[in-house]
């Protein structure tokens, strides 16, 4: 299939879909039950391609392929460095194949090109990069010991790695997850998500060119309660990684624990306060505020999706968020320029309509937008309420789509245990001037990441994870290898005894 770009203004050359079987052992092959499911183009909701709809029996052949890559194979057992040189390669081809990567991404997930081109892609590379680079620095401690014994720690990889991610950002979670679990050295079976199949087996087939070996990283594409749930549930698999709403977690967590115990990291929900403070440079405030909340067309576990404004800024805020919203460019996300693109399917589409209608029903004030933006494909206009309470479900429940909730606020007292009042605890964004205020804010909410004067800044050093119900455990970074390694302990006494 290829993609139907007619329209003038459209950047890109049509791309082809090459890949759409699984990826087991090093070779693309058709699901054991032989099934396919489609996937679909969110400008239009028409077919891009059907790919091969992997279940149980398949994860059970992709975990094998693993579990002997990792037992027998030469991955783990290479020098560091020749891993590192391998990821480093891999990287390399990201970068020769940007822009095709970058427009399978967009035809897939409905995102704009201009930013898959410009900075995701980018960025995925980068983060290759940087866990290349942490490949052979890892490693353990002496320690000193009560009695006459030589201790030392061996940091070794912690098996077969499961992991599970989402169609918000297929390939930037691919990643978060991949990138560090193979620096560590050990192996792979990634699910990915049912709307977004296409990026991930493109690209793992440049790793193989890159010199992977086979079973070490394999991809199968299919559903959540089949694929996803026996790879949670697998015997073999040492360790799970997943990104998703906090409900799946929750199911995450019950089935490793129900099989073997395999450790956890969850990355999950967020209902993050993006806070303007009363000395704010207003402007600047409404444009970061905005794209905390419509950036990738508001799907981001991380949105600044609790707009809380002090008082006394509070009309003049409103009336400047509006206008910008009603600025906002959407459109057919090839097309140069557009900000914003189509959720990604039917279901999210009408979900957030229906919030939405639920935050007109609770009284809040509609400032603009509140439709479906255009006549097809899963469009919808840019959002703002205001007059938003605390209690209404356009407050507390996550939308992932572009419905902006602005709240007013007192002073910190108020705003701090009125941002804290959440079940999760993601992100947070704070504006301000005055350092003491952003010291005090940033200290007493309970985020995992706060960022001041600023939103969204992602770079591969820097660990992101929740704090309550947003996960367990922290991505990026140094801190995140620790989830793919266990700690040995080796004693010894200092004389034979
Ligand atoms: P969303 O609501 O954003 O689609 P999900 O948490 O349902 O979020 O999906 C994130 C990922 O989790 C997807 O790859 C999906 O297939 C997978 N998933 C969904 N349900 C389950 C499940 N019961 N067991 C394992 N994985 C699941």
């Amino acid at each position: 299939s290829t993609a139907a770009l007619t329209e003038e203004e459209v950047i890109i050359p049509p791309v082809q879909v090459e890949h759409t079987q699984l990826l087991i052992n090093g070779q693309f092959v058709d699901a054991a039950s032989g099934r396919t499911f489609p996937t679909f183009d969110p400008r239009s909701g028409d077919l891009i391609t059907h790919v091969a709809e992997g279940d149980e029996e398949d994860i059970n052949r992709a975990v094998f392929a693993a579990r002997e890559a990792f037992d027998d194979g030469p991955w783990p057992r290479m020098t560091a460095y020749e891993r590192s040189k391998i990821i480093y390669r891999f990287a390399d081809l990201l970068e020769k194949h940007n822009d095709e990567i970058a427009a399978l991404e967009t035809w897939d997930s409905g995102k704009p090109y201009e930013h898959t081109a410009n900075v995701e892609i980018p960025k995925m590379t980068r983060l290759f990069r940087y866990f290349a680079g942490w490949a052979d620095k890892i490693h353990g401690l002496t320690v000193p010991a009560d009695g006459p014994y030589h201790v030392q720690t061996l940091h070794e990889p912690i098996g077969v790695a499961g992991q599970i991610i989402p169609w918000n950002f297929p390939l930037m979670m691919y990643a978060w997850k991949v990138g560090p679990a193979l620096a560590c050295g050990n192996t792979v079976v990634l699910k990915t998500a049912e709307h977004t199949p296409l990026s991930a087996l493109y690209v793992s087939k440049l790793f193989h060119e890159a010199g992977l070996p086979p079973g070490v990283l394999n991809i199968i594409s299919g559903f959540g309660p089949t694929a996803g749930a026996a790879l949670a549930s697998h015997m073999d698999v040492d360790k799970i990684a997943f990104t998703g709403s906090t409900g799946t977690g929750k199911i995450i967590l019950e089935l490793a624990s129900k099989s073997n115990l395999k450790a956890v990291t969850l990355e999950l929900g967020g209902k993050s306060p993006f806070i303007v403070c009363e000395d704010a440079d207003i402007d600047k405030a409404v444009e970061l505020a905005h794209s905390a909340v419509f950036f990738n067309q508001g799907q981001c576990c991380c949105a600044g999706s609790r707009t809380f404004v002090h008082e006394r800024v509070y009309d003049e805020f409103i009336e400047k968020s509006k206008a910008r919203a009603m600025r906002r460019i959407v459109g057919d996300p090839f097309k140069k320029g557009v900000e914003q693109g189509p959720q990604i399917d039917k279901a999210q589409f009408e979900k957030i309509l229906s919030c939405i209608r639920s935050g007109i029903e609770s009284g809040a004030t509609l400032e603009t937008g509140g439709e479906r933006f255009g006549t097809k494909g899963y469009f919808i206009q840019p959002t703002v309420f205001s007059d938003v309470q605390d209690d209404m479900a356009i407050a507390t429940e996550e939308i992932f789509g572009p419905v902006q909730s602005i709240l007013k606020f007192k002073d910190l007292d108020d705003v701090i245990q009125r941002a804290n009042k959440s079940r999760y605890g993601l992100a947070a964004g704070v504006f301000t001037n005055n350092i003491e205020t952003a010291n005090t804010l940033m200290r007493s909410l309970r985020v995992g990441t706060v960022w001041i004067n600023c939103y969204f800044v992602f770079d591969a050093a820097i660990p992101f994870g929740g704090y309550k119900m947003s996960g367990k455990g922290r991505e990026k970074g140094a801190y995140c290898l620790n989830n793919y390694l266990q700690v040995k302990a080796v004693v010894s006494p200092l004389k034979n005894p």
